[in-house]
């Protein structure tokens, strides 16, 4: 059976066009323009036609459907995200998380290493590959983790086998902390795969700490976490990653950029290092250290979320290339946890059943063609990593497709706002998001650009708001990078 979306405004990482295309199997068999629109394809040949170049003699069954308004991209490739399985599955598991990325229109995720127990060797990596297997609704792949001690194990697993290797600079989450001198040139040095860095000075951030614990006690409001895992702490560590990479050529990839000053850091050393990329979250485009007061814990992550002019200045660096991929850093906690104090609550926020739509609505207000966000969220990141046949539209691609209208105004977590976009659902198991609504914040965040549809190999998945699979049918992602 053959499907052909028609009418639509097609959304590359270069390029907007109107036309169509044809989804035939589990790939996108045949793309056409409409006629009057530039672009190499053919033109669109009208339905009948259309039907008789796509279809076998015994395939009757072809259906149309009309896209008009809509924007059609390559479904979104998340490649930072914490599902928490193995470990911690009170807070999330591979399958609620994938759930919630299908229907916001992330056909494709990549789960960072710090589990219970960590992904830092062939055991540990196979050992979570066969936990996803049927069980994600997304399709899956892993990064794995660099400790002090393990790089020369990296040498006996299959390449196509996991994206990336990542490495914690200067601040730990689960046990991951590289800071052995001659360890991490190791890494740096040999590294064939994408070397991933969160890089925070955690002797800067315990100043602070110091200081602002002797200012407030042990209450501190919210809004001091920008203040002490500060932009310094981000610059600094930052600074010797990029050094590093620098001196070996290493193809690295910065984490979560939150500071204008990395931003820039980014864009002048690629005049050194033609292998650096990096990466920003949406909840530094979107939030501020001004919403602390009213989002308090449910924006607190690491880095922290910083200034108005930080978010200013990512959103440019969004614009002018100098960011290379959207990873949302999905990272659950249970509202009980985000509930307690600030010394006491766990940093993370969940976000990536709305990360489109986010985007879509940042690219609203700053004017950014849409063809930035097929690059961001779906074309840099598959090219980054090498992921197989997925994250462009082209001939041949397997047909993750997204379907956003791109005027739909809606409140994250409005029942009736529900039935008409998943991006306006929250599946994750903790139930809460950034977006929505949250303990003190009675209503969600508004954005423009809810998903209609999502397609996960040529089967339409998500149709307005309702899951349509009955059951997970994400595939192992190949990396040939
Ligand atoms: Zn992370």
């Amino acid at each position: 059976m053959a499907r052909v979306l028609k009418n639509a405004r097609i959304v590359t990482g270069h390029s907007e066009f109107r036309g169509a295309l044809a989804i035939c199997g589990d790939r996108i068999g045949k793309i056409w323009r409409n006629s009057g629109t530039e672009e190499g394809c053919p033109e669109w040949p009208g339905d009948e036609k259309a039907v008789a170049e796509i279809s076998q003699p015994w395939d009757k069954d072809v259906s149309i459907s009309d896209l008009h308004g809509l924007v059609l991209m390559a479904g979104a490739i998340d490649s930072h995200v914490h599902f928490r399985e193995p470990g911690m599955t009170a807070k999330a598991d591979l399958e609620s998380e994938s759930k919630a990325a299908l229907l916001g229109g992330v056909t494709s995720f990549i789960d960072m290493p710090n589990t219970k127990p960590a992904t830092t060797d062939k055991e540990t990596l196979e050992a979570k590959l066969s936990l996803s297997e049927g069980r994600c609704w997304a399709n899956y792949g892993f990064h794995l983790g660099a400790t002090n001690a393990n790089q020369g194990h990296f040498e006996e697993i299959d390449p196509h086998s996991y994206a990336g290797v990542k490495v914690f600079l200067g601040s730990s989450t689960g046990g991951l902390l590289v800071d052995d001198a001659s360890a991490l040139r190791n890494i740096f040095r040999t590294s064939g795969k994408e070397v991933l860095i969160h890089s925070e000075d955690n002797d800067v951030i315990a100043k602070n700490l110091a200081r602002y614990r002797a200012e407030y006690g042990d209450e501190l409001p919210f809004r001091v976490h920008p203040l002490i895992r500060s932009a310094e702490a981000c610059s600094l560590m930052s600074r010797k990653a990029l050094d590093l990479a620098a001196e070996y050529g290493t193809r690295l990839h910065l984490l979560h950029v939150s500071t204008a000053i990395e931003a820039q850091m980014v864009k002048d050393g690629r005049k050194e290092n033609p292998y650096l990329t990096c990466e920003t979250s949406p909840n530094y485009l979107w939030f501020s250290e001004r919403d602390y007061d009213r989002m308090g814990a449910f924006i607190k992550c690491n880095p922290a979320v910083k200034q108005p002019s930080d978010r200013a200045a990512l959103r440019r660096a969004v614009k002018d290339g100098t960011i290379d991929t959207i990873g949302t850093d999905h990272a659950p906690h249970l509202i009980s946890e985000k509930m307690k104090s600030y010394l006491s609550c766990p940093s993370g926020v969940c976000s990536i059943q709305q990360s489109l739509a986010v985007m879509m609505s940042v690219a609203g207000e700053e004017g950014l063609p849409y063809s930035r966000i097929a690059a961001l969220m779906s074309e840099n990141p598959a090219s980054l990593f090498g992921i197989r046949d997925r994250g462009f539209i082209a001939e041949g691609a397997i047909a993750d497709l997204v379907v956003i209208d791109p005027e739909m105004d809606f409140t994250v977590g409005d029942e009736k706002d529900m039935w008409r976009t998943s991006s306006a659902r929250i599946d994750s198991k903790c139930g809460w998001s950034a977006y929505g609504p949250v303990p003190g914040k009675m209503t969600g965040e508004r954005l423009r650009g809810g998903v209609r549809q999502v397609w996960l190999g040529g089967v339409k998945a998500v149709e307005d708001g309702r899951l349509l699979l009955g059951e997970p049918s994400g595939k192992r992602l190949i990396f040939d990078r």
